[in-house]
């Protein structure tokens, strides 16, 4: 294909702002209403490989990539008609078998005395470093609220493993007297002390697990979905009736831990409704910069004394091998790091309504 010259702001972008334009560490690219390039900075040349228009050249390095910004034509076009200007954030562009995240911002170029647009520029940005750095502060993040559970966890874990530790020694000492009933009833004790165990560090490690990238954006409805999904064996075998009531005017909102808590949400409710039931998740605006996922449910509820802990870590009512009381403190942590808030109430007619509400804005930060 081939090579575009990079002409150093000659044309499109005239004499006084060259030197601003050679210098400056972000790409720049002028194209006409054709998209064919006129203009390009060196630094554009470093980040894309420029030909000779400006949508193959943007095609070319993010081909293949699940980008929504694939069609470049379109998109391009689209701007330079409409007049509005797009960005597109962390865009893929492979070079040189080298993967670096764009954020690519375009805006038409009205012609002067017109004032009709004759194409466009793009602004293009390697964030590549800048979202890697938000990735591992993400990482960190849910690793400090494990930390913070970890003393709770070794104290809960004391105790199962205290008895264990106690039942093991009878049994040696019985089988020492070779009274066999009783080294029975001593490891069954030991299974459930284990057992507990085992409970409480894979549901530490589920919360470990993520579904999306932690800075994506999606919609709201798109995360529950997703984890209404992961339940639905469950949701089937106890005959519950999952309604949804989406807004639509709620934006895409950064994914981070909401699919964890949305489960948790999700399997709470249906272990409260174990002969059946209806539960009715609902999205809304709650104030100008906030969305409010709603979890109602027509199961067995709790009273206000339960409500007063039911955020605690390690508050369950649940038969003992079924719940560990993490799954609402884990919630709340995520909701809060999001600078949002989690609400549990109990339904008017009986059930339980928990709200979480979290900030959204436009331009998705
Ligand atoms: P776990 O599910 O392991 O018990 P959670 O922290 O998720 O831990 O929940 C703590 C407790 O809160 C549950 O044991 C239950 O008593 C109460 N709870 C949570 N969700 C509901 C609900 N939808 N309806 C009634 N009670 C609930």
């Amino acid at each position: 294909m081939q090579k575009l010259h990079v002409t150093n702001g000659k044309s499109g972008f005239g004499w006084f702002g060259k030197k601003i334009f050679e210098t400056l560490p972000v790409g720049i690219v002028a194209f006409d209403r054709n998209l064919k390039i006129t203009d390009a900075n060196p630094h554009a040349a470093k980040l894309i490989d420029l030909t000779d228009k400006i949508d193959k050249s943007l095609q070319r390095g993010t081909d293949g990539s699940a980008s929504a910004s694939q069609d470049w034509s379109q998109q391009l076009e689209s701007v330079i008609l409409t007049g509005k200007a797009r960005t597109f954030e962390s865009v893929r562009y492979t070079s040189n078998g080298k993967t670096k995240l764009l954020r690519i911002a375009c805006a038409a170029l009205k012609k002067t005395g017109t004032g009709k647009n004759c194409g466009g520029t793009i602004i293009i940005e390697d964030i590549t470093e800048q979202v890697n750095t938000r990735c591992q502060l993400a990482n960190a993040e849910r690793l400090a609220t494990v930390g913070k559970l970890a003393s709770r966890v070794a104290h809960e874990l004391n105790n199962p493993m205290d008895g264990i530790l106690r039942y093991i020694n009878l049994a040696l000492r019985t089988i020492e007297k070779q009274d066999l009933e009783k080294p029975k009833e001593y490891l069954t004790h030991c299974r459930e002390g284990l057992v507990r165990m085992v409970q409480i560090v894979s549901e530490l490690l589920e919360f470990s697990r993520n579904t999306y990238s932690p800075f994506e954006h999606v919609r709201i409805e798109q995360i529950v979905e997703d984890s209404i999904k992961t339940m639905d064996t469950k949701g089937e075998a106890s005959k519950v009736k999952i309604l949804r009531n989406y807004a639509s005017d709620i934006p895409e909102i950064r994914s981070g831990n909401l699919f964890q808590v949305f489960c948790n949400l999700t399997k709470n409710a249906l272990d409260a409704m174990p002969n059946g039931g209806e539960l009715n998740i609902s999205t809304r605006m709650s104030a100008k910069d906030t969305a409010a996922v709603e979890f109602r449910d027509t199961g067995v509820g709790f009273d206000a004394e339960e409500r007063e802990v039911i955020f605690e870590p390690f508050f369950t009512t649940k038969d003992r091998g079924k719940g560990t009381g993490l799954g609402l403190a884990i919630c709340k942590d995520i909701v809060e790091r999001y600078g949002g808030k989690i609400t549990a109430d109990m339904a008017p007619k009986g059930g339980s309504i928990f709200t979480v509400y979290l900030p959204v804005r436009s331009e998705n930060t």
